[in-house]
């Protein structure tokens, strides 16, 4: 079977952790531990970040729907992939989440889909509490690793050829 690596990236409080456990388990988390992050908020998190962008082949970028700051929050991290992997076309969708919370709202729908029609990758709406677009999520994001298989394998053809 084989392996994806998925990175799901985002400010803290955002859902990173509750749209992974309602995919994996199928139960929403009110209250759940933080994770990692809020330990090392330091130049130590920085390094892991860069990392885990190494390592991933799929990113996930989650912002809150409710929370505009998040929204903003969103796209440094984007440019840092694109920077750590030197290729435009990473495999990447663009989340806004608690889209239960409607009449919170702070980010249009459409700001989210402009943003993601400037990078080129696909745009959606989440609710990890009510299960709404969550294992669209991640089927979409398996989709698209398995799109970009070709121009990475054209990638490191060329980093061998022009090594030689
Ligand atoms: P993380 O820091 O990005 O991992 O965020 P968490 O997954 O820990 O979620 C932060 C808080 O937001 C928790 O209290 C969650 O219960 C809540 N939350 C996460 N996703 C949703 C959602 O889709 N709708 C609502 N209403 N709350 C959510
Ligand atoms: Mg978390």
């Amino acid at each position: 079977m084989r392996e994806y690596k998925v990175v799901v990236l985002g400010s803290g409080g955002v859902g990173k952790s509750a749209l992974t456990v309602q995919f994996v388990t199928g139960t929403f988390i009110e209250k759940y531990d933080p994770t990692i992050e809020d330990f090392y908020r330091t130049e130590q998190f920085a390094s892991m970040k860069g990392l885990y962008i190494k390592n991933g082949q799929g990113f996930i970028l989650v912002y809150s729907l409710v929370n505009q700051q998040s929204f903003q929050n969103i796209k440094p991290m984007r440019d840092q992939i694109v920077r750590v992997k030197r290729y435009e076309k990473v495999p990447l969708i663009l989340v806004g989440n608690k889209v239960d919370l409607e009449p919170e709202r702070e980010v249009m729908s459409s700001e989210g889909r402009a943003l993601a029609q400037e990078w080129g990758c696909p745009f959606m709406e989440t609710s990890a509490k009510s299960k709404s677009m969550v294992d669209e999520l991640f089927a979409e994001i398996v989709r698209q690793m398995n799109y970009s298989f070709l121009p990475e394998k054209q990638d490191q053809c060329c980093t061998t050829c022009v090594g030689q």
